[in-house]
């Protein structure tokens, strides 16, 4: 394992965090994390359960009582036909979540199908469990979905699970219930698991539903699902996730997993996810509104001050910008990449201040793209965007 570790990549996210670090004055659109604080019914549950000395050891997988609420959560909301809180178990954000069920679900050589543009750290992990990430591009004509034949087209003997991630980071596309019907359909003709990332089923915009694919039909008993109340409350630093899984052996292996990596999730963030839960979601709605508003202002902004370099349609769910690069774009002389993105991003960093993510990072298909977060506050777009004026 020591000597594996070293063919482990780390994320391009990394590289341009330390960019960005020698950078005065940054507008910090490459970071995923908004800009609002977690509500006070997290704050205050925090704080009493600081109060109360709750600094002890707690139940491997998750106080009973957050476990019950999130299974109250998953039935209601997700649709989720959870019998019981054990099938539960809370992670260390939602990151964990994913290491937790590639550790024990991947075999070494077992293939995981991936979206192309995706989130680096799925590949990460599935690496991290000896298996292999196998994307499947999502396309922009079809708003970042997949042509399903081409999906079915990845399986191979050695294919153990397709991972959904929807609204996808970094493109915002979302899948439509018929497109995980389908993905759901195939799954169980070729005997295959789904792993779906939630992380934004919160983050929605024009009236897009959010569908759990283990709400669907028969779809519970080979879905493995992962959520984070990092995006949705607000709390990407305190590090609180969960899984659900009907597969009791498949849970007695992540529960090791959990165990090994953790013992126990933080006592007083949990606290703090009992709070979010019993306490009022009118914090959920109103992010999504200002979401949608510095949506709509980012775009209409790289409209107006970006001279055609960028386009792109807005995403209906989770908060990136994911726009092409005009092919017209020359990068200048002295640039060291062969790459679009990266030209492109080391080009906004150094003239203009402006954090971003190269496409290539997420997948070879995402190059020609840049990666925009728009859920900083929007005195932080608005500084961006006049900065493109000036260098476009
Ligand atoms: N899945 C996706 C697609 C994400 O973008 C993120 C966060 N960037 C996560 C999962 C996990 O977030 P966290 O570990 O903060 O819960």
């Amino acid at each position: 394992m020591g000597t594996f570790l070293d063919s482990v990549p780390f994320s391009g996210i990394i590289r341009i965090r330390d960019m960005m670090y020698s950078v005065t004055d940054p507008f910090r659109l490459d970071q995923g994390d908004v800009s609002f604080d977690a509500p006070d019914s997290v704050k205050e549950a925090m704080r009493r359960a600081i109060d109360e000395n709750r600094s002890h050891y707690l139940q491997t997988t998750g106080l009973p009582r957050l476990l019950e609420l999130l299974a109250d959560k998953l039935r209601t909301k997700n649709g989720i036909p959870v019998a019981s809180p054990n099938e539960i178990m809370v992670t260390t954000g939602g990151i964990h979540g994913l290491f937790i069920i590639c550790q024990a679900l991947l075999e070494p050589g077992d293939e995981v199908i991936v979206p192309d543009p995706e989130w680096p750290p799925c590949a990460g992990n599935i690496r991290m469990a000896q298996g292999v990430a196998v994307p499947c591009p999502l396309h922009e004509p079809l708003g970042w979905r997949y042509d399903l034949g081409e999906l079915e087209s990845k399986i191979t003997a050695r294919t153990r699970a397709i991972y959904v991630n929807s609204p996808n980071n970094p493109s915002g596309g979302v899948l439509t219930r018929s497109d995980l019907e389908s993905i759901v359909a195939l799954a169980q003709r070729r005997g295959l698991w789904i792993i779906s990332d939630e992380a934004y089923e919160d983050v929605l915009f024009d009236g897009e539903e959010h569908v759990s694919p283990a709400s669907l039909p028969g779809a519970y008993d080979r879905t493995l699902s992962l959520y984070t109340f990092s995006k949705t409350y607000a709390m990407t630093g305190l590090r609180l996730g969960y899984v659900v899984a009907r597969d009791a052996a498949l849970r007695d292996r992540m529960k090791k997993a959990l165990f090994y990596t953790a013992s126990n999730i933080s006592s007083v963030v949990q606290f703090g996810g009992i709070g979010a839960l019993e306490g009022s979601q009118a914090s959920v709605a109103a992010f999504r509104d200002e979401l949608t508003a510095r949506r709509n202002l980012f775009y209409d902004g790289i409209a107006a001050n970006a001279g055609g370099v960028f386009s792109g349609e807005k995403p209906k769910g989770a908060f990136y910008a994911f726009l092409r690069i005009n092919s017209e774009w020359q990068p200048p002389s002295e640039s060291r990449h062969d790459s679009p993105s990266w030209a492109m991003t080391e080009y906004l960093i150094s003239k203009g201040r402006i954090g971003c993510v190269p496409g290539a990072d997420f997948g070879a298909n995402g190059e020609g793209c840049v990666r925009f977060c728009f859920a900083r506050d929007r005195a932080e777009l608005t500084g961006a965007l006049q900065s493109m004026k000036t260098l476009f």
